[in-house]
C-alpha cells in the first residue's frame, strides 16, 4: 500500500483547498526556480532516469520523448501541448487534477516547456469540461498573479504562456495529431505519422504532447529526485499512478496507489469490493474501454502495470478499471463499448470505418443470440483487418475488447448461436408491415 507521504496528489478528494496559497503549502512551486536553473539536460536526464512513462494510455517513456524535441530553436517556436482530452470510458483522473489539484500541472507546464525551449503552452481540454476548465483558468491567473508565469516566470528569465483550448466532444481529439488538427481549427482528424509532432507538430512547428497526470508528476519527481520516484512499483514501471474503479462495486472511486498494485487489493481494499462479493466478479476491463477485458481467473493475481498486463493480453492503458460483476450480459456489454467505437471513428481509414460498424452489428446479434458459429470466427478476422491496418491507435482501441471477449468469453458467445441462420418468424415483424407483407404474399 502507498505510504502517505509517497503521495504525489495529496489533494484528491479536495480535502485541503486546491487553490494556490493551499497548493503552495503542500509543496507546489517549492524549489522550482532551482530546478529550472540546473538546466534542460538535467531536468530531461532526471526524468529519463525515473522510468516515468506516459500517463495518457500508451507508456511510452516520457523523458525519451521530452528529448526528441529539437536541441536549437530555429525560427519556427516550439510548444507544449497538454492533452486534458480525457474521453475514455472509464477514466477520470485528469479531471480530478484539473479540479483538485491545477498548481501541479501548471508547475510540470512551466518546468516542461522550459525543458523543450517551448514560450508557449495549450492545454487542450475536452469541451464537456466546462467547469473544470474554468477551475483551471482561475488557477492560471492565480499563478501569473504570483509571477509564477508570464515574463521571467518564477525570476527564472523564461517566459511561458499558457493557453486553454477546449475541445467540441469528440472522442478522436484525444489521440494527438487530431488534437493538433482541432487546435489549429480543423476537424479533428489524426494525422499520417511521420512526421511525428517533436519535428512537425503544432503549426508545422516542434510540439511536444503530454497527458494532464504525466506532466502534473513532474515536479514532484525533480524535487524528490529519479531514485525516490524509482524505489516505488517495479522495474520499468514506476512511481504511483491515479486509478480510476467503476462499474459493479461498492465504492467507485480514484485513488492513487504504486504502481504494480494488486488488481483485488484496488478492488476490495479502496472501492468497497464487488457488488455481489468477489465470488460475483465477471470480468474486469483494467485501462478503459479500449483495452481487453480479464476473465476472474487472471484478476485473482494480477497486478497493475504495463509488462505485466501486456503479458496477460491486455492492458494498463489510463488505468480506468472497469469491473463487471455476472449480473452482467457480458456480451452486451462489449457491444456496448463496440458501438461507441462505430460511433466515435473519424472515418478515414476503410477498416476502422466499416470494421467498427460491423463488429457492432455482429456483437449486437450475438448478444440477441441470432448469429451462427461461423460468425464467430468471422468476428475474430474483422478484429484482425482492422488491427495494424489503420492510421491511428483508435483501429487498436476499437478491436482489442472485441478480441478479449472472444478469447475469454467463446464458450459464452457459442451457448447463444446456432448452426445454421435462424429465419425470423413473421410475427416478430412489426404489426404494420406484417399486415402489409401479408398482403403482397396474397397478391
Ligand atoms: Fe480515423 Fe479510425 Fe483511421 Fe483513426 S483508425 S484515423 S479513428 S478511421
Amino acid at each position: 500500500m502507498l505510504k502517505d507521504e509517497d503521495r504525489i496528489f495529496k489533494n484528491l478528494y479536495n480535502d485541503l483547498g486546491w487553490n494556490i496559497d493551499s497548493a503552495e503549502n503542500r509543496g507546489d512551486w517549492l524549489k522550482t526556480k532551482d530546478i529550472i536553473l540546473k538546466g534542460k539536460d538535467w531536468i530531461i536526464k532526471e526524468i529519463k532516469d525515473s522510468e516515468l512513462r506516459g500517463r495518457g494510455g500508451a507508456g511510452f517513456p516520457t523523458g525519451l520523448k521530452l528529448s526528441f524535441a529539437p536541441k536549437e530553436v530555429s525560427a519556427r517556436p516550439h510548444y507544449l501541448v497538454i492533452n486534458a482530452d480525457e474521453s475514455e470510458p472509464g477514466t477520470c483522473k485528469d479531471r480530478d487534477i484539473l479540479r483538485f489539484e491545477p498548481q501541479k500541472l501548471i508547475e510540470g507546464c512551466l518546468i516542461t516547456s522550459y525543458a523543450i525551449s517551448a514560450h508557449a503552452c495549450y492545454i487542450y481540454i475536452r469541451g464537456e469540461f466546462f467547469r473544470e476548465g474554468q477551475r483551471l483558468q482561475e488557477a492560471i491567473d492565480q499563478a501569473y498573479k504570483k509571477n509564477f508565469l508570464g515574463k521571467d516566470a518564477c525570476n527564472t528569465g523564461w517566459n511561458l504562456d499558457i493557453h486553454i483550448h477546449y475541445g467540441a466532444g469528440a472522442y478522436i481529439c484525444g489521440e494527438e495529431t487530431a488534437l493538433l488538427e482541432s487546435l489549429e481549427g480543423k476537424k479533428g482528424l489524426p494525422r499520417l505519422k511521420p512526421p511525428f509532432p517533436a519535428i512537425i507538430g503544432l503549426y508545422g512547428c516542434p510540439t511536444i504532447v503530454n497527458n494532464v497526470e504525466t506532466i502534473s508528476v513532474v515536479p514532484t519527481i525533480l524535487k524528490r529526485g529519479a531514485k525516490w520516484f524509482k524505489s516505488l512499483g517495479k522495474p520499468k514501471n514506476t512511481g504511483t499512478k491515479i486509478f480510476c474503479i467503476s462499474g459493479d462495486v461498492n465504492n467507485p472511486c480514484n485513488v492513487e496507489e504504486e504502481m504494480g498494485v494488486s488488481l483485488k487489493y484496488l478492488i476490495e481494499k479502496h472501492a468497497g469490493g464487488v457488488v455481489g462479493g468477489w465470488n460475483n466478479l465477471q470480468a474486469v476491463i483494467p485501462g478503459g474501454s479500449s483495452m481487453p477485458l480479464l476473465p476472474k481467473s487472471i484478476c485473482e493475481t494480477i497486478t497493475m502495470d504495463f509488462d505485466s498486463l501486456i503479458k496477460v493480453k491486455s492492458g494498463l492503458g489510463t488505468a480506468g478499471v472497469v469491473v463487471i460483476n455476472k449480473d452482467q450480459d457480458i456480451i452486451r456489454c462489449i457491444a456496448r463499448i463496440a458501438k461507441f467505437y462505430k460511433h466515435e471513428s473519424c472515418g478515414q481509414c476503410t477498416p476502422c470505418r466499416e470494421g467498427s460498424g460491423w463488429m457492432w452489428r455482429m456483437l449486437e446479434r450475438m448478444a440477441d443470440g441470432e448469429a451462427t458459429y461461423k460468425e464467430i470466427d468471422l468476428l475474430y478476422d474483422v478484429t484482425k483487418q482492422i488491427e495494424g491496418h489503420t492510421i491511428c491507435a483508435f483501429g487498436e482501441g476499437s478491436a482489442w475488447p472485441v478480441q478479449g471477449l472472444l478469447l475469454h468469453f467463446r464458450d459464452e458467445i457459442r451457448k447463444r448461436s446456432h448452426a445454421e441462420p435462424l429465419i425470423k418468424k413473421r410475427s416478430n415483424i412489426p404489426y404494420l408491415i406484417d399486415q402489409h407483407l401479408l398482403e403482397n404474399d396474397s397478391a
